[in-house]
């Protein structure tokens, strides 16, 4: 078996921030079992290989925003669906908060469609941030770029993470959005880290690239020092009305290897399995996980694309062995699994329950 990510992956706090574009092609052309096997022994060694961090996901502030992403439904460039909504009122986000954390989330995510927060909304979205955490949820938002200024007033407020993507790799991304740079937001991830927030950052696959551009876009990813603490991986959903609306899928395998290849590179950080769920079946998430995938949203709605519904998660888990990690000190671990069965429990005696072995 080629020995390249053993032999050389790991200096003596087992990461490393000086990957090439080599090395990480090197990594993708593994036999796909090799592959496999080194991720899986990698998250090993990082994490209980048998657990997966929830998080729920909730759109703030929907549509109508000015940027250009073009696999994006929000973009207010392209004709969609989308129903466009004003910022939430606090309220209304703490409701949902406390529906996730019954439902057995640990993170909390809020998302809003901006270019960047304004002044007149950094009031509301700290009272979020102060509202949420009260629940003993960890929070993250996701509200476009941050300034120095933003990002301090939201880690004081109690933020934990900051989600900002950098969506595809650099030689690939004039293709994709052309009203912010790639440098943006790298300068946006360098004013959350400052603040002292962790950070989530990760990508979309599927967005018509080449395959050295997904190489490249874990090579940025990994070589941030220090790395960040979340990698979602997106599959691109395609959303009718966008420039990508018609662009080919990925290759299944594709989107595995990139799982695995992101374990590999980033071994201590959660790997989220995020947008592009709801068209995986029960056997590709479950080699996701095998891949190293550690994290995963939770509910029916991802910000604006379908998830997979609560229950349906759960009953995988259940097949699966796998627990729900918890958050240390905030949510009793016995009550979780409690309301974890009782779902199981009750979906299996639902009429939708599909018993795989009739
Ligand atoms: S991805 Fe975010 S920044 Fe880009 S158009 Fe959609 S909401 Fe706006």
């Amino acid at each position: 078996m080629p020995q390249l990510a053993q032999s050389s992956a790991h200096n003596n706090d087992n990461v490393r921030h000086n990957w090439t574009l080599d090395e990480v092609n090197a990594l993708f052309a593994l036999p796909f079992n090799d592959l496999m096997f080194q991720a899986q022994t990698i998250h090993r060694q990082h994490f209980n290989a048998n657990e997966v961090q929830v998080s729920t996901l909730l759109s703030i502030k929907t549509g109508a925003c000015p940027e250009d992403c073009k696999y994006c439904s929000q973009s207010a460039r392209y004709k969609t669906d989308i129903e466009k909504e004003r910022l939430m009122e606090v309220e209304k986000v703490l409701e949902a908060a406390k529906r996730a954390k019954e439902q057995g989330s640990t993170r909390f995510c809020m998302g809003a469609a901006w270019r960047n927060p304004k002044e007149r909304d950094m009031p509301y979205v700290v009272e979020m941030v102060k509202g949420v955490k009260s629940l003993g949820l960890e929070t993250c938002m996701t509200l476009g770029m941050l300034s120095t200024e933003q990002a301090n007033e939201l880690q004081q407020a109690g933020l934990d993470y900051y989600n900002h993507n950098l969506d595809t790799s650099p030689e690939h991304y004039n293709q994709i959005i052309t009203t912010r740079s790639y440098q943006d937001r790298l300068d946006t991830l360098d004013n959350v880290r400052s603040a002292g927030m962790k950070v989530c950052s990760g990508g979309i696959v599927g967005l018509g690239e080449q395959a050295t551009d997904r190489a490249s876009l874990l090579m940025q990813l990994a070589n941030l020092t220090p790395q960040p603490e979340s990698v979602p991986i997106n599959m691109l959903v395609k959303i009718d009305g966008t420039p990508l609306a018609d662009v080919e899928d990925l290759d299944h395998f594709d989107f595995i290897r990139c799982i695995a290849v992101a374990r590999i590179m980033m071994p201590k950080s959660h790997v989220r399995l995020s947008a592009g769920r709801e068209a995986m079946n029960e056997q590709m998430q479950a080699m996701c996980f095998l891949a190293g995938a550690n994290s995963i949203f939770y509910g029916c709605k991802l910000l604006t694309a379908a998830n997979p519904e609560t229950n349906q998660d759960i009953l995988l888990f259940k097949k699966l062995g796998i627990n729900t990690e918890t958050v240390a000190n905030d949510i009793d671990e016995s009550i979780e699994q409690q309301q974890l069965q009782a779902k199981v429990v009750e979906q299996q005696h639902s009429d939708l329950f599909y018993n795989a072995a009739n």
